[in-house]
């Protein structure tokens, strides 16, 4: 195991949530890095939903890169363009503004190194902030799962950390954050804002879990069978490929790193 890597790693929400469930699965990821696809093993229906999943937040970057939608419609099936036109019809792209799709940012600060890559980063006129992640699993999620997603809690405190670069100000008071999660198949948004003292809490809960793995001697096999069927490690750590064959949100939510994904050609 390459330790070295945890002094140097900055801690996403996927590694942060991958640890929860499973710390022998963080080390395989982050510190073995080995590699293995998630869509391995998986039946073509579900290769499918997450290769929308992909080209949804593709073209969803260009349109807020561009600000307009400059991709041949022939070329996609009618449920993407149904689902491009309900995000341009819901969050269309105005001057005024500003859109920063796929905007990074980083926390290095008192040995606490986290990164947050947010689907659309929307500056009001008025000067408030708001995070867009866009969702395309086939199932929904709950307003009460979202609020408690550590997603939801590093997304906000990174930003307020350490986007104030972007606010009119100089810097982000957690009333002027906002966090929207939309999904193209159900056009309804889930909206979630921040308080001082939500911030204070994600503060310590975010140092606690860094430290946690930081210090963790061995990181251990989970006993839940339920998240071993499901992960992708599945045949180095029991010979047998996951046999969970439904797409669920998380395979949906991996950070994706842009730079490296091979754009779509049209
Ligand atoms: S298969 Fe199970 S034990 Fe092995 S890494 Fe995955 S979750 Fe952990």
């Amino acid at each position: 195991m390459n330790r070295a890597k945890l002094k140097e790693l900055y801690f996403s929400k996927s590694a942060l949530a991958t640890y929860e469930q499973c710390p022998l699965r963080f080390r395989r990821r982050y510190l073995d890095g080995l590699y293995w696809g998630r869509d391995w093993g998986m039946e073509q229906e579900e290769r499918t939903v997450i290769e929308q999943g992909i080209l949804f937040h593709d073209l969803a970057n260009r349109y807020y890169r561009q600000g307009k939608m400059l991709v041949d419609k022939e070329l996609l099936t009618d449920q993407m363009v149904e689902w491009l036109e309900s995000l341009i019809n819901y969050r269309p792209y105005l001057e005024g503004g500003t859109f920063l799709p796929e905007q990074e940012f980083r926390i290095n600060q008192a040995g606490l190194r986290i990164l947050a890559k947010f689907d659309l980063l929307y500056i009001t006129p008025e000067g408030k902030a708001i995070i867009y992640e866009w969702k395309t699993s086939p199932k929904p999620t709950k307003q009460l799962y979202r609020r408690k997603a550590i997603q939801t809690k590093v997304y906000r405190y990174v930003l307020c950390k350490a986007g104030g670069s972007y606010s009119p100000t100089g810097c982000w008071k957690p009333e002027d954050i906002q966090m929207i999660y939309w999904n193209p198949r159900f056009k309804k948004e889930q909206v979630i804002s921040y308080t001082e003292e939500q911030f204070k809490d994600d503060q310590e809960l975010l140092i606690s879990k860094i430290k946690q793995i930081e210090e963790t001697k061995e990181f251990i096999a989970t006993s839940d069978q339920e998240i071993c069927a499901r992960c992708e490690y599945s045949p180095v750590c029991h010979g047998e490929p996951a046999i969970e064959l439904e797409v669920e949100e998380e395979d949906l939510d991996l950070d994706f790193d842009w730079e490296s994904i091979d754009q779509f050609q049209f």
